[in-house]
């Protein structure tokens, strides 16, 4: 990833909880959601994606308040993890499935 500055940014998705970027140069992707933010591969941001969902699955027959600050989801840090609530993780699914269906709909503009 270059600095911010050099990147080419593509806006995939944004709303009021926050965004999810592509730069068109180096590929990285770029979620900010509440108050963290995080750069990744291509890889790395499906693999994400797919430990949050697997993260809401554990959780959502647990009938647990939506405002109850329980669910933690690991870092790249050892030491430190995000905690979530309900709301926050369908939130944040939300954000990574319409940044999905963006990169789809220009998959698809691209290949016709
Ligand atoms: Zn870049």
């Amino acid at each position: 990833m270059k600095s911010e500055v050099s990147c080419k940014q593509n806006i995939l998705y944004q709303n009021q909880n926050g965004y999810v970027i592509k730069c068109k140069e180096c590929n990285h992707f770029k979620v900010a959601f509440g108050t963290f933010c995080i750069t990744q591969t291509v890889p790395e941001f499906f693999e994400f994606m797919v430990k949050i969902y697997k993260i809401r699955e554990s959780y959502k027959n647990q009938n647990i308040c939506p405002e109850y600050k329980c669910i933690e989801v690991p870092t790249p840090l050892r030491n430190m993890s995000w905690i979530f609530n309900m709301n926050d993780i369908n939130n944040l699914v939300e954000l990574l499935e319409q940044a999905c269906k963006k990169i789809e709909i220009e998959k698809n503009f691209c290949n016709n």
